[in-house]
């Protein structure tokens, strides 16, 4: 199975939390520490947008700040740094989350049975369909069994393919 690589995950995962700012700024890979206006000026990205994506990377645990008021101006600045050690324990948190999310939707797939509008208004349980006369109270249509083994079939690959990943993070740091 092909599995994606840290550097491609750790790369979605900022992207996902901390948008397309979020990524330049990561990948700009800065050594020692900086101040949001640095890298607003170095990248010619608005103030506000570095500062939203850096205290998202902070908030995913992977960045970090300390404020020192400026002299001059009387400002609180920001000192950041990014800590890329962090990356794999980040990504290993993230992807044990993903799991714990798809194990509570197989759950909930297997605790009942599901009946749905043909014409996709709702997705209710057995009994409630039954109390509904199998007829959707917001459009009068049919309510119909819905088959969730192809949808379970799927949680369940995710969840192998999350634990391939996770085998491989394991494996690179033991490296
Ligand atoms: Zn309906």
């Amino acid at each position: 199975m092909e599995v994606p690589q840290s550097e491609e995950l750790i790369n979605e995962l900022v992207e996902r939390v901390a948008g397309e700012v979020g990524v330049i700024v990561y990948s700009l890979r800065p050594q020692r520490e900086f101040t949001d206006e640095e890298i607003s000026q170095e990248l010619g990205i608005e103030i506000n947008e570095v500062r939203k994506a850096l205290f998202s990377l902070y908030e995913l645990g992977i960045a970090e700040y300390r404020r020192k008021r400026d002299e001059e101006t009387g400002w609180m600045e920001y000192y950041w740094k990014i800590n890329y050690n962090k990356e794999r324990e980040v990504l290993l948190r993230e992807l044990l989350k993903t799991k714990r999310k798809l194990q509570e939707k197989l759950e909930m797939e297997d605790s009942a049975v599901y009946y749905i509008c043909i014409n996709g208004c709702l997705k209710v349980k057995y009994e409630t369909a039954m109390e509904m006369n199998f007829s959707c109270i917001r459009c009068g249509a049919p309510l119909d069994y819905l088959d969730s083994s192809k949808a379970k079939q799927k949680l369940i690959e995710e969840m192998g393919k999350i634990d391939e990943i996770i085998k491989n993070l394991r494996h690179e740091r033991n490296n």
